[in-house]
């Protein structure tokens, strides 16, 4: 158990949780009672997810699944509707769904990558914030968006990766601004490496992810790079109550990477 946080009678949409991060969040906010939409690409991995949120969550609660591809606007207007047709309402958003990019400024595919990864982890963010703000404005409601430490420090050949979780911390600070009026609070995690399937989903093989993830653990400061259940504590904690007068952070999450200049 990650938290002793209570959200019950809180809804709250998780994208990117059919898997890594996403899906560690679904589950622990679940465990806190909250009613839970859970979203991805891939039905197989939803559904496991679905399961373990049932399992945890003190009634017994089924989540949302919808199957759904950020990078397109129907998409992501259907994950609004479908949420609030089902519940009528929506307390917490978190943009966590995203992909990394390796790609020198020589790629022959550099546009079609842009596009890729700006659509991905850019664009969703920015309309499926600009669809939840009526139903977050009732609630009281909050955003939290998923960056990274790279928007913090540049890495070689992954600028696109980069450039689209830096704009993505500068819009969680103007957005913090347009909508703290408005009772919706928005902070951004950033977070150092995270073991997950993130790797693999840009085309490394299983072992060279370990392998890449072990490198580093011994370079951060904790001796270790962090876990899902690391990210989605954090989250967890920018959702509560407990948080109520924190809106427009950068919250870093990454074992002293940062400041031991590795990432
Ligand atoms: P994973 O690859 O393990 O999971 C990514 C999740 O996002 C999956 O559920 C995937 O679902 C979903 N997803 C990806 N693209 C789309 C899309 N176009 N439409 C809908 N869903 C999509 O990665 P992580 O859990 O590690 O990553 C989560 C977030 O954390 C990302 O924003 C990433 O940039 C960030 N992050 C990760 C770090 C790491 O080291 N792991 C470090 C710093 C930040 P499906 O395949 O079913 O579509």
């Amino acid at each position: 158990m990650s938290t002793s946080k209570n959200f019950s009678d809180k809804v709250v949409l998780i994208t990117g949780s059919s898997g890594g991060i996403g899906a560690v969040t679904a589950v622990e906010f679940a465990r806190c009672g909250a009613q839970v939409v859970i979203t991805g690409r891939n039905a197989d991995n939803l559904s496991e997810v679905a399961k373990q949120c049932a399992a945890v969550s003190p009634k017994g609660l089924k989540p949302l699944e919808v199957l759904a591809d950020v990078s397109k606007d129907v998409d992501c207007k259907r994950l609004i509707d479908s949420t609030i047709s089902a519940f009528k309402r929506l307390d917490i958003l978190v943009n966590n769904a995203g992909r990394g990019m390796h790609c020198p400024i020589t790629d022959t595919a550099l546009l079609d990558k842009y596009r890729e990864v700006m659509d991905t982890n850019l664009r969703s963010v920015i309309y499926l914030t600009h669809l939840s703000v009526e139903h977050l404005e009732k609630t009281k409601g909050n955003i939290i968006n998923i960056s990274s430490i790279v928007a913090l420090k540049p890495v070689s050949t992954a600028f696109l990766y980069s450039m689209s979780k830096c704009a993505l911390d500068m819009f969680t600070k103007c957005l913090a601004l347009e909508l703290g009026p408005k009772g919706i609070r928005v902070n951004v995690i950033n977070p150092g490496a995270v073991r997950t399937n993130f790797l693999q989903a840009v085309g490394l093989t299983k072992e060279q992810s370990e392998a890449a993830y072990s490198e580093r653990g011994v370079q951060y400061p904790v001796g270790r790079v962090g876990e899902s259940i690391d990210i989605a504590n954090a989250i967890l904690f920018l959702a509560s109550d407990e948080a109520s007068f924190v809106t427009g952070i950068q919250f870093v999450s990454d074992g002293g990477a940062l400041n031991a200049n590795t990432s």
